[in-house]
């Protein structure tokens, strides 16, 4: 086992890899930018080495200066987590070539899968069924046009060179498609330095299936079944779970054998993902299941995998890199209950899901819950980063109890200043259909304005800020009116502004709320909230005949 480890990443991941490598005994070192100094990977690796300024391009992209850290450091190993440079191949064999371990896939296979339309040929050749459609041998719009054509719409556009769900676009007629080709282009070119593009038939009802492999140094290849990430937004994956609803044993035997074919192909060794796409609109059937892509590092959403199998894929990595053979065979593997995660992002869903950046005030988990994140309270979201505040990972014996669970965790997050998506996950979890498994990766779009939080404050977040600022019981202050009627049950009624707009509140239920510091958490949303302003309490706190003080108070 490689004694020592330099972590080629940040944030969640890194410490992610910190914690595997802990407990195998083996030294982490921590490369950061100087606006991550203080972000708890950088303290919790056992070496740290600053690498340059906040833009990635300046610091976790320098080749030159991760090498020479880990020379400065003795570190034998590099790990890349996800994105950065986990797929990149030259940065692979530069590692190599540096006499170091590379904690990742061979550079030859990584070449190969990095572009779509490379890997969709080698997959063809080897038998792995691919989504059908155009591979962009020739690039003139006319002839994209003919093809695409000649497939049928609904069609995909995508770049070769694409990932992150970029350099994607639909196209449902003739007509749109030479104005969809052009725009596409121009963001591959932007985002990949590479405009070429492929043509895929838009698979209706989609839903994304993908398996992990994992091969070693001896030739082993081995899957550890299939996760469902259908639900998306703009082809980014928002809430993944293992395994996949409605996947039949033998069903899942094809699919699995598909990926671990492809994996062989290109005599893979290390973690891998290979993404299908599946026509989910008769339930999943292995004729209706297509190869789609093959991500050549740890994913995101890796452990929904671990949940369900009880492997660590982190101490997996670690092993194959080390030139051990894989911890388990085939047959050892087997599939427990089940899992769910959802990507907790710094974003408001309620302006179109734009990012939210700045401090840390406040930001609680629920407890009892596997929680990967790269922040703590206190810390901060910067605008240079993945803004991905932690990942809410939960486990149970069946589907429905997981979501549950999801559900539940979601609703209990606590964050602010920054927004989040918390509410909007806490509801996608909850969701009738998302529960009964209807999803493909359509589902939040049609569901937005279910799932997507109102502007204003619920019901329940007044009721529980009007509650908060009853004053404590035999006290009548003039901030909270008592009001009362000759022969009627009498109202309470508080004035409460909540995120600056003054509310008259008639006090029934107090809900389970969090507060503090002013901020009231309920259900995954964050109110700031406290009484209004002296000239409109006045004005508006005003609900029937005031109570005669010091007598009877009605308040329950
Ligand atoms: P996963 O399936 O692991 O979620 P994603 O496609 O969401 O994979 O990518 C994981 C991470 O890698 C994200 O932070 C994403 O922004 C980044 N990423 C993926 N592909 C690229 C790419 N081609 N260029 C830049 N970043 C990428
Ligand atoms: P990326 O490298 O950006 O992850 P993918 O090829 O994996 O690109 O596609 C990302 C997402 O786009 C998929 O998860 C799926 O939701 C959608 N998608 C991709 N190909 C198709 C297709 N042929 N039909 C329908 N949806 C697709
Ligand atoms: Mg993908």
């Amino acid at each position: 086992m490689t004694r020592s480890l330099l972590i080629a990443n940040r944030g969640e991941i890194a410490r992610r890899i910190i914690r595997s490598a802990r407990r195998l005994g083996v030294r982490t070192v921590a490369v950061h930018s100087d606006v991550d100094a203080a972000m708890p990977f950088v303290r919790e690796a056992d070496a740290a080495v600053c690498i340059g300024t906040a833009a990635a391009s300046d610091s976790y992209l320098r080749t030159d200066r991760l090498l020479a850290a880990a020379r400065e450091t003795g570190a034998e190993a590099i790990h890349p987590g996800y994105g950065f440079l986990s797929e990149n191949a030259d940065f692979a064999e530069a590692v190599i070539a540096a006499g170091l371990v590379w904690v990742g896939a061979p550079p030859a296979s990584i070449r190969v899968m990095g572009l779509k339309d490379a890997a969709k040929a080698r997959m063809i050749a080897a038998g792995v069924p691919v989504t059908p459609g155009y591979l962009g041998e020739d690039q003139s719009p006319e002839r994209l046009q003919r093809e695409a054509d000649a497939i049928g719409y609904p069609v995909l556009i995508k770049a070769v060179a694409g990932g992150g769900g970029k350099g994607m676009r639909r196209v449902d007629a003739a007509d749109a498609f030479a104005e969809a080709l052009a725009s596409c282009r121009r963001e591959a070119a932007a985002a990949f330095g590479d405009d070429r593009v492929l043509i895929e038939k838009y698979i209706l009802s989609p839903r994304h299936i993908e398996v992990q492999v994992f091969g070693d140094t001896h030739g082993h290849v081995v899957h550890l079944f299939e996760r469902d990430c259908s639900l998306q937004r703009r082809h980014q994956k928002v809430i993944e779970e293992a395994p996949a609803p409605g996947m039949d044993p033998a069903t899942r035997g094809a699919v699995c054998d598909a990926a671990v074919k492809a994996a062989k192909a290109v005599d893979y060794v290390g973690a891998g993902t290979i993404e299908f796409i599946a026509d989910g609109s008769e339930g999943l059937s292995a004729d209706r299941i297509w190869f789609m892509e093959m991500n050549t590092r740890l994913q995101v959403e890796h452990p929904v995998t671990e949940a369900i199998t009880g492997q660590d894929l982190v101490e997996w990595q670690l092993r194959v890199a080390s030139g051990e053979p894989l911890p388990k065979t085939q047959d050892q593997l087997a599939i427990n209950g089940w899992a769910m995660e959802a990507r907790l992002y710094a974003e408001n869903p309620a302006t179109g899901f734009l990012p939210s950046t700045g401090p840390l005030e406040r930001l609680r988990f629920p407890r009892g819950l596997r929680i990967d994140s790269g922040v703590e309270e206190g810390g901060e979201v910067t605008p240079f980063y993945d803004p991905m505040i932690a990942k809410i990972i939960v486990a149970a014996p069946t589907r429905a109890a997981a979501a549950n669970k999801l559900a539940r965790a979601c609703g209990k997050v606590e964050v602010w200043p920054v927004r989040t998506n918390a509410a909007f996950l806490a509801r996608a979890a909850a969701d009738p259909d998302f529960v009964a498994a209807r999803i493909d990766t359509g589902f939040i779009e049609r569901h937005a304005d279910r799932l997507i939080p109102a502007a204003e404050p619920s019901e329940p977040v007044l009721q529980a800020a009007a509650h908060a600022l009853l004053p404590p019981r035999g006290t009548v202050p003039w901030t909270a009116l008592h009001g009362f009627r000759v022969n009627a049950a009498a109202d309470l009624c508080v004035a409460v502004a909540v995120a600056g707009r003054t509310h008259l509140v008639t006090l029934t239920e107090r809900p389970q709320a969090t507060i503090a510091d002013g901020v009231l958490y309920l259900a995954g949303e964050a109110w700031p909230f406290g009484p209004p302003r002296a000239g409109e309490q006045r004005r508006q706190a005003w609900c029937g005949p005031q109570y005669p003080p010091g007598q009877h108070d009605p308040r329950p």
